[in-house]
């Protein structure tokens, strides 16, 4: 007998536990664990954004709830924002809603959209809380497997009539976690496409949307011609402007979708803080140098362990995006047994790609989100370790 549903009970191991556990037994012997196993970014939020935060703080009326659905102030600066960098036009009253971070977005629609038994297409490998919120959900997570051959691109003819027959939603992430591929608009017009002539809704999670290197600007799905018919999108000021702790985040795109997700928030929770839905405002609508700068850093530090990462004789696709590295295992090793080996003999936490799904095998994930000086050590010390040879 225990308490928990057997929903929460039966839900897949959180792997990296298991690594956390280890890097603290190593910290106790004293030994310097550099954690490349992170998610988040290691830079501080500008100061502009915590200043309009701490000016609102300060005003009574923002003490109160905010509307169920976010302040229209912050609504507004998303559509704008919409226009300004997508040339996408949105309605900030029922095209809009505001998240409590976007991962609370994603799970929330997922439970607005499916009944039990139905399919959830799920990017493999990709972001682990999709197949949970599914699985919370009572739905059924469906692999759509990314061609690593392709870039990773969906290969949506991959998957059987069946489970195409019983799926009600495909969730897609470009810039992608954990893999860091990037794709142009063409992938979302197909994916549109399929998705309207198999009868289901799309949701693309843009988490990494502004990090970007050089160039590339990543595409918005809502740029395709009738995707609002379709799909939503989710966007967070997480990563983009080093807000992970505040939870702010927002959806865009089907009405009827963001009706039904606001219907389950309502019911759940009374939206973000004023202060920082204003604070999130101010940052959409500022000219991004802020995230121009980070994007720097992050594409710098790339650079420094793709090398590293070369040079131990591994493979590595140089990303136009996110913070994470996606690199091959040396011939011998499962991602968990490299994983294993980098921590025991160089100190430095990976995140083995199985933690992502099946197709993860083969590789592990490097973030980049920790400060300069302590990436470059983990490079180096990966770099002395790379003549040691398969087990
Ligand atoms: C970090 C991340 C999120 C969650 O972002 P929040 O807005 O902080 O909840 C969503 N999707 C992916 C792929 C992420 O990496």
């Amino acid at each position: 007998m225990t308490y928990g549903s057997e929903q929460v009970n039966s839900l897949p191991p959180y792997l990296f536990s298991i690594f956390q556990q280890k890097k603290k037994a190593l910290q106790q012997q004293g030994i310097d664990v550099i954690d490349l196993g992170i998610g988040a970014p290691d830079l501080p939020t500008p100061s502009f954004i915590i200043q309009r935060l701490t000016e609102e703080a300060h005003k009574p009326e923002n003490h109160k709830y905010s509307p169920y659905g976010g302040c229209l102030e912050f609504r507004q600066a998303v559509a704008d924002f919409y226009h300004k960098h997508y040339n996408v036009r949105l309605d900030p009253e029922t095209e809009v809603l505001t998240l409590i971070g976007s991962k609370e977005g994603i799970a929330h629609m997922i439970s607005a959209v499916i009944n039990p038994g139905d399919g959830v297409l799920i990017p493999d490998p990709g972001y682990p809380v999709y197949e949970s919120a599914v699985h919370l959900a009572y739905g059924r997570g469906i692999p759509l497997p990314l061609d690593e051959k392709k870039g990773y691109a969906p290969a949506f003819h991959a998957v059987s009539r069946p489970d195409l027959e019983r799926s009600k939603l495909m969730l897609l992430n470009y810039p992608s976690n954990p893999t860091g591929a990037t794709v142009e608009l063409d992938t979302f017009d197909e994916a549109v496409a399929f998705a309207k002539n198999h009868h289901f809704c799309v949701a693309h999670d843009a988490a990494y949307d502004l990090v970007t290197f050089a160039d590339y600007q990543a595409p918005s799905i809502l740029q395709v011609p009738g995707a609002k018919d379709v799909a939503v999108e989710f966007g967070s000021l997480s990563k983009s402007f080093n807000m992970t702790g505040w939870r702010i985040g927002y959806v865009v795109g089907n009405a009827e979708l963001i009706r039904a997700l606001s219907t389950v928030k309502s019911n759940m929770d009374t939206s973000q803080f004023l202060p920082i839905q204003k604070a999130g405002a101010t940052a959409l609508n500022s000219d991004f140098s802020c995230v121009t700068a980070n994007n720097a850093i992050y594409q710098k530090r790339m650079e420094t362990m793709h090398a590293a990462v070369e040079e131990m004789g591994m493979k590595a696709e140089k990303p136009r995006g996110t913070f994470f590295l996606w690199a091959k295992v040396p011939d011998g090793y499962s991602s968990q047994a490299f994983a294993e080996k980098m921590l025991d003999e160089a100190g430095v936490i990976l995140t083995p790609g199985t933690a992502f799904g099946k197709r993860g095998e083969g590789y592990v994930r490097i973030s980049l989100s920790v400060p300069s000086n302590r990436l470059n050590e983990a490079a180096d010390r990966m770099k002395q370790l790379k003549s040691g040879g398969a087990p």
